[in-house]
C-alpha cells in the first residue's frame, strides 16, 4: 500500500474586527497559519529519497534509505536500481556494509561488472545473442564476445527507472519501474518490468520482480548483488561457508553459456548441499564458481535456496526465492582495479552473488523451464535476503 503523501497547507487569513473598545483600530491584522503535515510514515522502516546526481544525459538520480529499527540500513538508487550499500550487525553488534559498490553515481556511470543492479530482460549468457519464438527469429545485442550477457549493451542496470516509495507497517522501500521499448537489445515486445525492493523489521530485504510484455518475449530479470560479509573492502569471500539447496547444475562451455545438460553435483566441487567453505574446493574449478544450480522443490513456492555463514563476524544470509534456479558467481573477474566505497580495492574473490533465477540461455533450450511469457501475462517473482548473525 502507498504511503499517503499529505501535505496540508491552510491559510487562514483573518480579518480583524474592531476590538470592542471605543478606539477604532484600522490597522488590518493577518494571521497566517501554516500548517504542515510531514508525510505520514504508516511503517516502523523509514525511507528517505535524496539526490545522487545526474546521468551524462542529464537525468535526475535518486539514492533511497531504507532503516529498520534494528539499524538495518539499505540503499538503492533508482540508476540500473542498484543495491548500493546494506548495513547489518555482526555477532557482536558492530555494524558493516557487506555489500560491494561506490558512494558516488558517477563511479557507477564509469562502468562496473553489475555491482547490486538489476539484470533484465535476461539475466546470465543468450548463446550467440540469438534465439526464436515460434519460428521468428529473433537478433540481440552481442556484448560477450559472440553472445548476450545480462540484457546487452545498454541492459536495465544502465538504465534510469521510475521510483516511488511505498510500504506499510512492517516492511517499506521503494517499487522500480522501467518501460523497455519494442526492440531494445533485439527484444521483442514493449517490457514493462517493476522491481520493489522491502526491508523488513526482521532484517530482511526482498525483493518482487514483475515483467509484462506485449508481445511474446523472455523474461528473466535478478538482482546481482556482490556479499562480503566481513564487510567490503575486507577481503575475500574463500572463507565464507556456503550451502545450496541443489544437487543438480547446469555446466558451461568456455564461453560461460549453458550447454543445455544438466549435471549431478555429488562428487564434484560443484557439491554445497552441506555448508562448506568456498574456497575448499574452488581450485579444482576452470577460474572459480560461475553456473546456475538446479534448485530443488521448484513448484513456484518461496523456499530456502541458499544461506552464506562468515565464522568471523558471525554474520549469515539466507536466501529464498520461489526461482528454479541460482546463478553462484565467485567473483572472478574482479582483478583489484575497481576501488570500493570504503577506499580499499577490490581484488579476485571480494565477492561473491547469489542471483536467483531461470536458467541462463533457456530460450535456446527447450527443456530447461519456459522463459517465454505470453503477452498480457505478467510474470511475478520473489526472492528474500535474510541477515543474522551468530
Ligand atoms: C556471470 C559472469 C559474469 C558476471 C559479470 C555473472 O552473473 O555469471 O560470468 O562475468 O556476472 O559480472
Amino acid at each position: 500500500m502507498a504511503w499517503l503523501k499529505i501535505v496540508c497547507i491552510t491559510f487562514l487569513a483573518l480579518m480583524i474586527v474592531g476590538c470592542g473598545s471605543n478606539e477604532p483600530n484600522n490597522e488590518p491584522k493577518e494571521d497566517v497559519v501554516v500548517q504542515k503535515e510531514e508525510p505520514k510514515l504508516v511503517s516502523n522502516i523509514s525511507v528517505e529519497k535524496q539526490p545522487f546526481g545526474k546521468t551524462a544525459a542529464g537525468e535526475a538520480v535518486n539514492l533511497y534509505t531504507l532503516k529498520n529499527k534494528s539499524g538495518m540500513t539499505v540503499k538503492i538508487t533508482n540508476y540500473g536500481g542498484i543495491v548500493t550499500s546494506i548495513v547489518v550487525p555482526d555477532k557482536n553488534g558492530d555494524m558493516a556494509d557487506v555489500v560491494l559498490g561506490f558512494d558516488t553515481l558517477d563511479k557507477y556511470l564509469a562502468g562496473h561488472p553489475y555491482f547490486g543492479a538489476i539484470i533484465g530482460r535476461y539475466a546470465n549468457r543468450i548463446e550467440n545473442a540469438k534465439f526464436s519464438i515460434e519460428g521468428q527469429p529473433y537478433q540481440l545485442t552481442a556484448n560477450d564476445g559472440k553472445h548476450h550477457l545480462h540484457g546487452g549493451k545498454e541492459g536495465f542496470d544502465k538504465k534510469v527507472w521510475s521510483g516511488e516509495i511505498v510500504g506499510e507497517e512492517t516492511e517499506a522501500g521503494v517499487r522500480l519501474t522501467y518501460l523497455s521499448p519494442d526492440g531494445e537489445e533485439g527484444y521483442p515486445g514493449n517490457f514493462e518490468a517493476t522491481v520493489t525492493y522491502l526491508l523488513t523489521e526482521e532484517n530482511e530485504l526482498k525483493i518482487s520482480y514483475s515483467g509484462y510484455c506485449d508481445q511474446l518475449c523472455p523474461i528473466n530479470l535478478t538482482n546481482h548483488t556482490y556479499f562480503n560479509l566481513k564487510g567490503e573492502g575486507n577481503g575475500d569471500i574463500l572463507d565464507h561457508q556456503l550451502m545450496i539447496n541443489a544437487d543438480q547444475y547446469t555446466p558451461i562451455d568456455e564461453y560461460y553459456v549453458a550447454t543445455g545438460l544438466i549435471k549431478m553435483v555429488k562428487d564434484t566441487p560443484m557439491d554445497f548441499t552441506l555448508q562448506h567453505a568456498i574456497g575448499d574446493s574452488i581450485g579444482q574449478t576452470p577460474n572459480g564458481y560461475d553456473h546456475n544450480y538446479v534448485l530443488i522443490d521448484y513448484v513456484g513456492a518461496t523456499r530456502l535456496v541458499a544461506s552464506v555463514y562468515e565464522p568471523k563476524s558471525g554474520r549469515a544470509l539466507d536466501i529464498s526465492t520461489d526461482e528454479p534456479g541460482l546463478q553462484f558467481y565467485s567473483g572472478n573477474f574482479l582483478d583489484g582495479s575497481l576501488v570500493g566505497k570504503s577506499g580499499k580495492p577490490y581484488p579476485k574473490h571480494a565477492g561473491l552473488c547469489l542471483e536467483t533465477q531461470h536458467f541462463p540461455n533457456s530460450p535456446n533450450v527447450p527443456h530447461f523451464p519456459n522463459t517465454i511469457v505470453q503477452p498480457g501475462k505478467i510474470r511475478r517473482t520473489t526472492t528474500i535476503y535474510r541477515f543474522y548473525a551468530h
